[in-house]
């Protein structure tokens, strides 16, 4: 996803509200007058901002995952619809940083990082009237995101990936994969056997993809995917490209290098819905290293929503140099504004706990670091490698763009659609 420019508000002072004359409460003529006052918003809230330690070293190695989708639809019926979907996973390291000017990165030495340290992957997902193999629409695209994770192209290693996540494969204990919903009878499936690729449903013997764990069919139909199994598909695969990095080193042993390995993912540490079967595998992975005295670093770096939104507005009154880690208790008064809830924020969903940083005054951040197994922000303290990750922010800022970090806006470029064909190509085959 693109940086959006910055978000300065219009000088424009016309009331937006007034021909509403008929309204007479006070209560909603004082409402009115705060929606149309300019002063700046003094906002108190319970941030406790404190200090980046920058005595820490900076992280030397960097990896950054990022994708891109675009959907097409052909213009005469019968209506057919295609998504083509990239993702990305760069590489950076302070040879190639400390080569890049931010102000101006030189086209060759962007060229040359893309050429030597970035992979990618891309497919394209049926979503609606096309047939494969005389398969329906849903059990086509079922064998699409099955054979697209396992991209020989990347040596099947997203898909290996998934797999050392469903069955915890770093335990060395055999276990069931997570039990998951059938994608032909609907009943609960207890798990896929240890190690397996494919099997059957215990209820109706019909044939099960690992992948169908991941719960894609949830929300498709017979004949038509909706748009958003592509973003689901999308936010898997970065994910799991995420994880390959780390896996890779852990199961070479290379402890140094992971300690000395930042992981950046566009975005937050979620995977929202019947999408989060992936979420405990990941905090028992992060828990696992923990306790081995292996520390990892991922962070993930949100752009827009609500987080975005109030740290807009609280990085006014921060210092820079400083951050905040949110408790839930926060993040329900001050972010969401809702009433307290029986489940705990993020607890299905989330693989990090929210930050704030502001790194200096052009500069300040949304994201998400893991803590392994679930926990309310207590203290920063429960972010698993923060002093390390913030250590490093400052040699990554770009200077482009505000509140943007370098790698991240490499893999976005890698992943950006332009490297596709223009969107009319993408048409000409969608017509077919
Ligand atoms: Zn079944």
């Amino acid at each position: 996803m693109p940086y959006k420019g910055g978000s300065r508000l219009s000088g424009e002072r016309a009331s937006k509200l007034g021909h509403l004359d008929i309204i007479q409460s006070d209560l909603v003529n004082e409402l009115i007058d705060q929606f149309e006052s300019y002063d700046p918003e003094i906002v108190e809230t319970d941030a406790k901002w404190e200090k980046i330690d920058l005595s820490e070293e900076p992280l030397r190695l960097i990896f950054a995952v990022d994708g891109s989708k675009q959907t097409v639809r052909s213009d005469l019926p019968p209506y057919k619809e295609l998504s083509f979907i990239k993702t990305t996973l760069l590489r950076l390291d302070q040879y190639a940083l400390d080569k890049l000017d931010p102000d101006a990165p030189h086209p060759m030495a962007l060229r040359d990082i893309m050429a030597d340290a970035a992979m990618y992957h891309a497919t394209v997902l049926p979503l609606k009237g096309v047939r494969v193999k005389g398969k329906n629409n849903y059990d086509a695209v079922r064998q699409i995101i099955f054979e697209s994770l396992n991209d020989h192209s990347l040596n099947r290693e997203p898909y290996n990936t998934l797999k050392w996540l469903a069955y915890e494969l770093w335990t060395g204990q055999p276990k069931k994969s997570p039990s998951f919903s059938c994608p032909h009878c609907s009943e609960e499936v207890s798990g896929l056997p240890y190690n397996t690729d494919e099997g059957e449903c215990e209820h109706c013997n019909g044939h099960l993809f690992l992948s169908d764990m991941i719960g894609f069919h949830l929300e498709m139909g017979e004949d038509v995917a909706p748009d958003s199994v592509s973003t689901a598909y999308m936010l898997i695969h970065e994910t799991l490209l995420l994880f390959t990095g780390i896996r890779h080193f852990w199961e070479k042993k290379k402890y140094k290098v992971l300690n000395n390995a930042l992981f950046l993912k566009d975005g937050p540490l979620t995977l929202r819905s019947q999408y989060s079967k992936l979420v405990i595998p990941i905090r028992n992975f992060i828990e696992f290293a923990k306790v081995q005295g292996v520390e990892i670093h991922i962070a993930g770096q949100e752009k827009t929503g609500a987080f975005v939104d109030h740290l807009e507005i609280i990085a006014k009154y921060a210092p820079a140099g400083s951050f905040y880690a949110p408790s839930n208790d926060y993040i329900r008064k001050e972010v969401q504004h809702r009433p307290e809830r029986a489940e705990p924020y993020g607890f299905r969903t989330n693989y990090g706990n929210k930050l704030f940083v502001k790194v200096d005054n052009y500069h300040y951040l949304v994201m998400s670091i893991p803590t392994g197994n679930y926990v309310d922000t207590k203290s920063a303290a429960d972010l698993f490698g923060l002093k390390k990750i913030l250590a490093t922010l400052p040699s990554i800022l770009s200077h482009r763009h505000e509140c943007a970090l370098i790698p991240i806006e490499l893999a976005n470029g890698v992943a950006s659609l332009s490297s596709y064909p223009s969107a009319a190509i993408l048409k000409i085959f969608a017509d077919i």
